[in-house]
């Protein structure tokens, strides 16, 4: 066993946007809570900055169990999590699903490239939902990169616009 707890989520359950990380590095993994790091601390940040509280929104990750020494999840481990990622978004029915990261995101919009999507809300239909998908850069490939920073903040900043055009339509 290479992980202390299983991380499934927090947040409000029946939040309009939902953010999904890849896998819990170790201070999630001590602590049983979604992005509680530096990365935490950082999208903490991004979302005061839209007026948001972290009881707001509904954090999770696509892979539950830290993968041993900080690795990428694998492909059969993001296979193995995925109906658990279906049946939150099933139960909590958001708007908007930001993925954080190419991980999460290849499953929503499989084949395509973060660099070029990155801040574009896209329309699919989910399991018989209609969600809207917001490519985002991960805020921990973000945090020492100040390029990547920026846009992050930009991207992230549209948030409220896109939420209201979704809920004037
Ligand atoms: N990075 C992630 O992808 N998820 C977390 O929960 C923390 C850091």
């Amino acid at each position: 066993m290479t992980a202390t707890n299983l991380v499934m989520g927090c947040g409000n359950d029946s939040a309009e946007i939902v953010f999904i990380g890849e896998a819990p590095g170790k201070n999630e993994d001590l602590q049983g809570e979604p992005f509680v790091g530096a990365a935490g601390k950082f999208l903490n940040e991004m979302l005061s900055g839209i007026g948001l509280k972290r009881d707001d929104v509904y954090i999770t990750n696509i892979v539950k169990y830290r993968p041993p020494a900080n690795r990428d999840p694998l492909a059969e481990e993001k296979t193995a999590f995925w109906p658990f990622l279906v049946r939150q978004l099933q139960v909590i029915r958001p708007k908007i699903v930001a993925t954080l990261g190419r991980h999460s995101m290849e499953y929503f919009l499989p084949g395509k490239r973060i660099t070029e999507i990155h801040g574009q809300p896209k329309r699919i239909k989910f399991d018989a939902q209609k969600l809207v998908i917001l490519p985002l850069y991960h805020p921990a490939a973000a945090l020492y990169n100040g390029g990547l920073r920026a846009t992050l903040i930009e991207d992230f900043a549209a948030i409220p616009t896109i939420l209201k055009q979704i809920n004037s339509n």
